[in-house]
């Protein structure tokens, strides 16, 4: 071949390549952008005119003016805030039994609860072994296995996580090698970037929830993505393309019938299955080999939310990467603040009933009860 041969074909080759770099550039700016946590301000259920941040989202729906009917105040009779920071027993019974009586502020005389008292009794928690081993102070437990590699995700590996992830209608019984990497990634994500999803989410599923009650349902959150990832760092090393997931499958269906307590068994398990897809884009996100402009948005959105967010830009994903302050795997749970959480879920739930029954005590209209609460359980009144 002559050298003038060689030059057009190096030409031409050069450029194809230019050829596809600008096809490249067309296709990501016409892809739909990954989900960002745009949770600065959050619509109020009762009026798309209202919105809200986040961490006031809560008293604000209580006091809506477009509310059926406006409530005072009456989240100083809650317990949950405080066993957020001080869980004394691990037995379920020991906070169900502190629900008995419940004091409305400006209330003549003491509200009885007539469910608390049969939560108290029937009311149980079971802990799986393969939970046990991820709470700090069991006789199982057992630390976390660090991952010494996390492999760099690629864009188009990021889309293909992301279309793996919309197909998902139920637990997944099996993984992808993209997927193991990305929950691998999870586990060094800031905790703030997966937490905010709960808050801002949860109207959604029928549930506008405090911060307290979002860190108490974080953290039974966290007990069973340290499972998942614990089984996702024994399989990335295998070569076949789908590794089977039982322990993750089973901690999902855990989660499930927890949050189930307060949002029904459909929504419940509607919210962990998404909450499960946010949290491997984050993951994903984090091991993005050319971060994504999003990630920027995100960590920008994040700012105000906390102040200690780290700036996901920090994690180099070719290099060994340190394990984030406030990440999954440097998180310790106990047995005792477990117990306090699902407590927490059943107190929100007979509060929500209190508040749903207030609300429509007045024969709220089908419309009402269709936009507000579409698959809750509205058969109740005030007691
Ligand atoms: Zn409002």
């Amino acid at each position: 071949m002559n050298p003038s041969s060689n030059s057009a074909g190096l030409s031409s080759t050069l450029s194809s390549l230019k050829n596809l770099i600008a096809l490249s550039n067309d296709v990501l700016s016409v892809t739909p952008s990954p989900p960002t946590l745009n949770t600065n301000l959050i619509q109020c259920p009762f009026s798309p005119h209202h919105l809200i941040p986040p961490h006031a989202l809560f008293l604000h729906h209580l006091r809506c003016p477009s509310s059926p009917r406006p409530l005072p105040d009456l989240t100083h009779s809650l317990t949950y805030p405080q066993t957020l920071h001080n869980s004394p027993s691990d037995q379920l019974s020991f906070y169900l039994h502190s629900l008995s009586n419940f004091f409305y502020r400006d209330c003549p005389a003491v509200v009885s609860f007539s469910p608390a008292d049969a939560l108290t009794r029937t009311a149980t928690l079971t802990l799986p072994a393969f939970l046990s081993l991820e709470c700090a102070d069991t006789d199982t437990h057992s630390n976390l296995i660090p991952l010494s590699h996390h492999a760099p995700i690629l864009p188009s590996h990021y889309f293909s996580i992301a279309r793996e992830l919309q197909a998902w209608n139920d637990f997944p019984t099996t993984f992808s090698n993209s997927v193991l990497r990305a929950i691998s990634g999870l586990g060094i994500a800031n905790e703030h970037h997966l937490m905010d999803w709960i808050i801002a989410n949860s109207p959604r599923y029928g549930v506008v929830v405090d911060t307290a009650m979002q860190q108490h349902m974080f953290l039974l959150c966290c007990l069973c993505l340290k499972s998942i990832i614990r089984e996702a760092s024994v399989s990335t090393e295998s070569q076949n393309a789908h590794v089977i997931c039982p322990v993750s499958n089973q901690a999902l269906t855990w989660l499930a019938y927890q949050v189930s307590i307060l949002y029904g068994a459909a929504n419940g398990k509607g919210f962990v299955l998404n909450f499960l897809k946010h949290c491997i884009t984050v993951g994903a996100s984090v091991l993005l080999l050319f971060p994504l402009e999003d990630q920027g948005a995100s960590k920008h959105e994040s700012k105000n939310l906390d102040k200690e967010s780290v700036d996901m830009k920090d994690v180099k994903p070719a290099a060994p990467v340190a394990e984030k302050k406030n990440s999954i795997l440097n998180r310790k749970i106990f047995v005792s603040q477990v117990a306090a959480a699902v407590a927490a879920l059943h107190e929100r739930s007979l509060f929500e009933q209190k508040i749903k029954g207030f609300w429509f005590s007045q024969q709220p209209s089908n419309y009402q009860l269709y936009v507000l609460f579409p698959l809750h359980n509205l058969s109740i009144s005030l007691s």
